[in-house]
């Protein structure tokens, strides 16, 4: 039996695992990130921890980590949450210690190959899958591959326009997808809401704590007017977003995963009345709206992936 390691590199915690060649998750090693030690003391843990998994039959390793970042090279360059990992050359710092072939890509297409092999996605030729928690990302499978596009730069669908004129997002543009619906933006309309509206739970909520998506859900649903305005535009807003890729790629399925897109089964009910007042030149009621299914190991599921599929294509010619 052939087995694959898989790393998945976040800014709060990084998975290792093993899994076999037929996808069984067989062990994993979960540790703070703890970025701030630098880019040598973290990778001293990730080799560490790789060495303890490695087996005599493990053949390949995958990596889905943060991007930007160069996945032929195997550099990384100064993701947001990973400070001062500018131009690392991971690739060939832990070849060096395991010496075997090493595949990497940035999480959200990892994790869009994991559900596409492994969760959700499985039996379709082209395939969408968008995570909404404190951002919005994903990755566009297409006639059974991952879509890289120029630079890696494809399948950023948190970063349409949905409104022109729309709050500031974090790559620069205003009204990103991102910027109305991710979990951040949510909170950050919440923040901005109580400011001016009194009645409304929230404002005693943020007297307590720092408001998130989930107190404004959970207000939403204990029926509270301002909870459900905000919430209410937020999934709008995805609903065009989603509607507008449909409307480009056609896909079979569009997987939805994330804390705010698997927060409840009216997420995607949501994305579906809109869909079905917007797209018209696409059958709409032959693709898929469905949630994501790998969880919390969809990054470690997605590493696996991306090894697999290149070690697949190299076999295959
Ligand atoms: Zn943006």
């Amino acid at each position: 039996m052939k087995r694959y390691l898989a790393l998945d590199i976040g800014g709060t915690k990084i998975a290792c695992g093993r899994f076999t060649e037929d996808g069984i998750l067989e062990e994993k090693i979960v540790s703070p990130t703890k970025a701030e030690r630098g880019y040598r003391k973290v990778l001293e843990d990730i080799i560490l921890n790789l060495l303890k998994l490695k087996t005599e039959d493990t053949i390949a390793l995958g990596i889905g980590t943060a991007g930007p970042l160069d996945r032929i090279k195997g550099e990384i360059y100064s993701p947001p949450n990973l400070p001062g990992w500018d131009g690392v050359p991971l690739k060939r710092d832990l070849y060096e210690s395991l010496k075997i072939p090493i595949f990497m890509d940035n999480d959200a297409n990892a994790a869009c190959l994991g559900e596409y092999l492994f969760g959700a996605g499985k039996g379709v030729k082209n395939m969408v899958y968008i995570t909404v928690s404190t951002g919005i990302g994903g990755g566009i499978i297409v006639n059974g591959g991952l879509l890289h596009g120029v630079r890696d730069s494809a399948g950023e669908v948190g970063h349409q326009t949905i409104l022109p004129d729309g709050p500031l997002c974090n790559c620069g543009n205003r009204g990103c997808l991102e910027a109305l619906s991710s979990g951040t933006a949510i909170a950050k309309r919440a923040m901005e809401e109580i400011k001016h509206n009194k009645d409304t739970i929230l404002k005693r909520w943020a007297e307590r704590e720092e408001l998130t998506a989930k107190h404004v859900r959970e207000a939403m649903l204990m029926g509270d007017k301002v909870a459900k305005e905000i919430w209410d535009s937020a999934m709008e807003y995805l609903g065009i977003g989603v509607g507008n890729i449909i409307t480009i790629v056609s896909p079979e399925k569009v997987v939805i995963g994330g804390s705010v897109g698997l927060s409840g089964e009216d997420v995607i009910e949501k994305i579906k009345e809109v869909i079905k007042k917007r797209v018209f030149l696409v059958p709409t009621d032959k693709v898929e709206i469905v949630p994501a299914r790998l969880r919390e190991d969809v990054g470690l599921y997605g590493a696996f992936a991306v090894a697999l599929t290149e070690m697949r294509n190299k076999e295959g010619g």
